[in-house]
C-alpha cells in the first residue's frame, strides 16, 4: 500500500512476473526480447491487476512486452506526432499558440505497450537534465502568448513531490501562465503516489487540471477510486484520456462502462485517441472507422459529459484533429437537415429573413406564381423544402422512443 515500496519492487524482469501470474519459459524468453527495445517495467499493484491465467487480459496486454512489438508496420515512426520538429528548445513541444508541452521526466511508474513516447520513455540516456528543464521553463517565460502549460513525460508525478512543487511554483510565477495541465498515468498503475502530501502540494495551485490516462474499466479499483476522490475533494478538475486499443478497450460496451465509472469518480471523458502510427504498435492499431463507430454508439446515448472527442494526432505536426459521425445531412438557405442518434431525420428551419430567388409559376414545376421555392416532395429533400407541414421528420420504424411516448 506504500508507494516507495512499490516502486522499489517495480517489476522489471520478466520472472518477476511470475508471482502474479502464469506463464511458460518461452513466453518469458519472448518478453525478455520484447523488452530490450523498450523497457518492461510495472508496478507490483497493476500486476495485481493481472489475470493470472487469460493472456487476453487488458491489463495483461498493456504491460506486458509482447513479439509484436519488434514489427515495424509501414507508416510507422519513432516520433509519429512530430513532437521534435516543433521543439524549439530540447523537452518542449510548442504545437500551438497559446499552450506548450513540457516534459518534466521521462520516467513512468510502469512502461504502457503503447506508449507513443516509446522512443525516448524509459531510457536513462535520454533523461530530462536540469539543464533542458530550465530552457523549457524559460522558453516558457519568454513566449508571452502561452497561457496554458501541460507537464508530461513520462510521469510528472514520479518526481518527488518537492521537486513538481517547485517546478509549479516556478510556472505559476510566470504572469501570462494561467493554466498547467498534468498529465499522468499514476490514478491507474500507482494510486498509492496520490497521498496527503502530494494532494497538499498540489492544492496551493489554483488552477491546476490533471488528466488521467484509464483505457478499461478494470482500471477502476477502489484503490485508484480513492486516489481520485482525493484529488476531486482538493477541487482539481479531473479530465481522461483514453487510447483505442485492439483487443484491450475497442468496444463500445467496454467504453460505455469506463466512461460511466469515471464519471461516477468525477473523472470527465475528454479525449479518445486513436492509436498514433508509433513504431513498434501496429497490434494495437484498429481503424479509423472503429473509433467513429464507437463515437455512433455513444453520442446521445449516455451523458454527454461522458462522452469523449475522438481525436486523430496524424504524423508530421498536424496536432490533434477531432473526428465524429456526421449529424449535418443537407441544408438549404431556409433550413438544415440533421439526423439525431437514434437515425431520426428532422429539419431546423432558418429565420425568414433569407431571400427566396424563385419567381414561382415556372411551367416546370408548375407552382402558383410567388409561392415560394418548392422542392422535393418526397426523401430528405422534403425537409429542404419550405413546407412546414408537420410530420416533415424522417423517422424509422421501430424507434425505441416512440414505444417510450404516451
Ligand atoms: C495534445 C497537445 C496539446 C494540448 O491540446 P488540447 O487539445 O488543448 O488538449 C498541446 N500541445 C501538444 C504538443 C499536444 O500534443
Ligand atoms: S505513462 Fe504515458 S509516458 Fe509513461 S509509458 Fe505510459 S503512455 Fe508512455
Amino acid at each position: 500500500m506504500d508507494w516507495k515500496s512499490q516502486l522499489k519492487n517495480m517489476i522489471r524482469e520478466p520472472s518477476g512476473l511470475l508471482k502474479y501470474i502464469n506463464l511458460t519459459k518461452e513466453e518469458l524468453a519472448q518478453i525478455d526480447k520484447a523488452s530490450s527495445i523498450f523497457p518492461m517495467g510495472i508496478t507490483p499493484y497493476y500486476a495485481s491487476l493481472m489475470d493470472k491465467n487469460n493472456p487476453e487480459c487488458p491489463i495483461r496486454k498493456q504491460g506486458i512486452p509482447s513479439l509484436a512489438e519488434l514489427v515495424t508496420a509501414p507508416g510507422e515512426m519513432t516520433d509519429p506526432l512530430g513532437e521534435e520538429l516543433d521543439s524549439p528548445v530540447p523537452g518542449l513541444t510548442r504545437r500551438y499558440p497559446d499552450r506548450a508541452l513540457l516534459l518534466v521526466t521521462n520516467s513512468c511508474f510502469t512502461y504502457c505497450r503503447h506508449c507513443n513516447r516509446r522512443r525516448k520513455v524509459g531510457d536513462p540516456v535520454k533523461a530530462i537534465t536540469p539543464d533542458s528543464l530550465n530552457r523549457g521553463i524559460d522558453y516558457i517565460r519568454n513566449n508571452s502568448q502561452i497561457r496554458d502549460v501541460l507537464l508530461s513525460g513520462g510521469d510528472p508525478f514520479f518526481l518527488s513531490t518537492k521537486k513538481l512543487d517547485s517546478i509549479l511554483k516556478e510556472l505559476f510565477e510566470i504572469p501570462h501562465v494561467k493554466i498547467v495541465r498534468i498529465g499522468t498515468r499514476v490514478p491507474v498503475v500507482l494510486p498509492q503516489r496520490i497521498d496527503d502530501e502530494l494532494v497538499d502540494m498540489l492544492k496551493k495551485y489554483r488552477s491546476l487540471w490533471i488528466n488521467t490516462h484509464f483505457n478499461h474499466p478494470k482500471e477502476i479499483t477502489s484503490e485508484s477510486k480513492k486516489a481520485l476522490a482525493m484529488l476531486a475533494d482538493a477541487g482539481i478538475p479531473l479530465g481522461n484520456q483514453t487510447v483505442l486499443l485492439k483487443g484491450v478497450n475497442d468496444c463500445p460496451q467496454i467504453l460505455k462502462e469506463l466512461f460511466y465509472e469515471l464519471t461516477e469518480n468525477r473523472v470527465r471523458p475528454y479525449y479518445l485517441f486513436q492509436c498514433d502510427q508509433a513504431k513498434g504498435i501496429s497490434h494495437f492499431r484498429t481503424p479509423v472507422s472503429r473509433g467513429i463507430e464507437i463515437m455512433e454508439s455513444l453520442i446521445g446515448h449516455i451523458s454527454g459529459f461522458a462522452v469523449p472527442v475522438f481525436a486523430v494526432d496524424p504524423p508530421g505536426g498536424a496536432g490533434k484533429i477531432r473526428l465524429s459521425p456526421n449529424y449535418f445531412l443537407s441544408s438549404s438557405p431556409e433550413a438544415v437537415v440533421l439526423r439525431n442518434y437514434e437515425g431520426v431525420i428532422t429539419r431546423y428551419t432558418e429565420a425568414p429573413h433569407v431571400e427566396n430567388n424563385c419567381p414561382g409559376g415556372c411551367a416546370i414545376c408548375g407552382e402558383p406564381p410567388k409561392s415560394g421555392r418548392k422542392g422535393a416532395h418526397s426523401g430528405v429533400g422534403r425537409l429542404l423544402s419550405d413546407n412546414t407541414e408537420k410530420a416533415a421528420d424522417l423517422i424509422p420504424e421501430n424507434l425505441e422512443r416512440s414505444f417510450r411516448r404516451k
